[in-house]
């Protein structure tokens, strides 16, 4: 079945990867804008990134029939540092208009300081004054309610959101029904260990059904699975949900949700 990876850091993954994910039926991808795994040193780290995400990634995934998307961002991770932040923002804004760049993202929260918060909101600004799709980073585990709360009380705060055109991400089972409820996309993160595993999103399926659904493998530099997503497919035959259902997931709905961006145009094999 053909899919779509929405969530995956290609940046980290290897030729490898690309051909397996072909090989299983990815014919997309979105790569939003993340960690390095390290700090970066400058406002020069950032622009490379930027260049890598909307020139060289969607190259290299090409070779594979793999149409890559971006998102650009500053993470929470990174976002302490008022000044430096505030210079990744303005470098970030003049890569907005490049051909594959679907919005701003991954941004959120992690630990949830005012210092993340003061750069989270500049980037939400920046978002609703371009008309720019958002996707949102949750924390984990244990701030993953209250950051939650946080991003969707920000968001409710500014009157010019449009809550179809964002997706809240790494959603689970104590925070994804305020999302749906409140007219948002969730994404699933679909991790080997922590997150949800894909049976655990089986579950959510089961439970919430498949409108404003998606779910990706987040796969990055650290332990996760580039595959998750055509194994979630196989979780959800199992289960007995229809192939309707199952497309809907993971091929439709990234289509519906991607296509409110001005930069997206893709041709669905017929
Ligand atoms: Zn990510």
């Amino acid at each position: 079945m053909q899919y779509f990876d929405p969530h995956i850091h290609m940046a980290s993954r290897t030729t490898d990867d690309l051909q397996a994910m072909a090989l299983a039926g990815c014919v997309g991808v979105s790569e939003p804008a993340f960690w390095a795994g390290f700090d970066r040193s400058g406002l020069d780290s950032f622009r490379d990134y930027f260049r890598q995400l909307t020139e060289w990634e969607p190259k290299r995934a090409a070779q594979f029939g793999i149409r890559h998307y971006c998102w650009l961002g500053m993470n929470a991770k990174e976002a302490e540092n008022l000044d430096l932040s505030r210079q990744v923002i303005a470098t970030m804004k003049g890569f907005l208009d490049r051909p594959n760049v679907l919005g701003v993202g991954e941004i959120g929260l992690n630990k949830c300081t005012p210092n993340e918060v003061a750069t989270l909101a500049e980037l939400i600004d920046v978002a609703l004054q371009g008309e720019e799709q958002m996707l949102f980073h949750t924390p984990h585990l244990e701030e993953k309610y209250r950051g939650t709360r946080m991003i969707l009380d920000l968001l409710h705060a500014d009157a010019r959101t449009d809550r179809s055109r964002v997706c809240i991400d790494h959603c689970e089972e104590q925070t994804i029904r305020v999302v749906l409820d409140e007219g948002y996309w969730a994404g699933i993160t679909l991790y080997p260990t922590t997150k949800g595993t894909p049976e655990r999103a089986v579950d959510l399926v089961e439970q919430f059904g498949v409108d404003r659904i998606m779910v990706n493998s987040s796969a990055d530099w650290g332990p996760s699975d580039p595959l998750a997503v055509p194994k979630f497919i196989f979780q959800m035959r199992r289960r007995g949900q229809t192939e309707a259902n199952i497309r809907r997931v993971v091929y439709e709905n990234p289509l519906t949700f991607f296509n409110q961006s001005r930069n997206f145009q893709f041709k669905p094999a017929e």
